[in-house]
């Protein structure tokens, strides 16, 4: 550990539910500019961590930093404007919204909700609200789904949801995302074309943090990968050595 820029930093996380601890003293880095992954089996404690980072969850100990600045205490949308911005394993389904308007409220709860979003007629848009209807346009354009701005979000497919979901995370210009399984229960098709998304987005500097079971996915993508195992961090590597190593084959075989 100690990496030259971490945008991330965690130390001695810890949270209990009941007698059952899922994060047990994790400390790791996420380097700026770098897609680190997360992988460990199920019930490992990969989306409570998240929850942790993020602000969701209240910690029991230990502290997290955004840009070298203790964030511990901050709600999540007060660490969205830090720059940590994460998307849910389960994209909600913007109950009534267009994507148009979701795009407008922006990553949701987290950033901070805009009433005054959620009511605005296309008559009456200030200046700054041209400017966000512009980079909602463009951001949608990015994902390739512009086609889908004035549908309603429930009629969207479960993938569409998740890059709904993907581009709104952007309105805030992030300095890390966190995607909590980005490609669970989207086609091959488009889970590629996500991974394109990344990427791209990684070459012009965008950090992400992803949490992933699909390990092909997440092998070919992430540099380098942290495993949970039972709350821990068991190990950090590139591809290579995560998949070589004894005991993350032991972890996934033990369950
Ligand atoms: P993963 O995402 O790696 O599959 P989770 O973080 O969801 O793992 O879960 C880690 C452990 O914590 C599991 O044993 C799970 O049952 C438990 N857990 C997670 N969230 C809660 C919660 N809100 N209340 C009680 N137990 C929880
Ligand atoms: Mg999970």
């Amino acid at each position: 550990l100690g990496k030259d820029d971490a945008v991330l930093k965690t130390s001695g996380l810890e949270k209990a539910f009941g007698g059952l601890v899922a994060t047990d003293d994790v400390s790791f880095e996420v380097e700026r500019g770098t897609i680190t992954g997360m992988i460990g089996p199920n019930g490992a404690g990969k989306s409570t961590l998240f929850n942790l980072v993020s602000g969701f969850y209240e910690n029991d100990a230990g502290r997290v930093m955004v840009n070298g600045e203790d964030v511990t205490d901050l709600e999540p949308y007060e660490r969205a404007r830090k720059g940590l911005v994460r998307t849910f394993q389960t994209p909600r389904r913007l109950e009534g919204m267009s994507v148009r308007e979701a795009m407008l409220v922006g990553p949701g709860p987290q950033a901070g909700e805009s009433i005054f979003s959620l009511f605005f007629s296309a008559d009456e848009v200030t200046r700054e609200e041209r400017a966000n209807i512009k980079q909602a346009r463009e951001l949608l354009e990015r994902f390739e789904i512009a086609h889908l701005i004035d549908q309603p979000s429930t009629e969207l497919s479960g993938g569409q949801l998740k890059l709904v979901e993907l581009a709104r995370a952007f309105t805030t210009n992030p300095d890390i995302l966190l995607l909590d399984e980005p490609v669970a229960g989207v086609n091959p098709t488009l889970a590629n074309d996500i991974k394109r998304f990344i990427r791209e987005l990684n070459e012009e500097g965008q950090t992400f943090l992803i949490i992933e079971h699909d390990m092909p996915f997440i092998m070919d993508l992430a540099d380098p990968i942290i495993v949970l195992d039972q709350g821990k961090v068991l190990m950090e590597g590139t591809p290579e050595e995560v998949q070589t190593d004894e005991r993350v084959i032991e972890a996934y075989l033990g369950g």
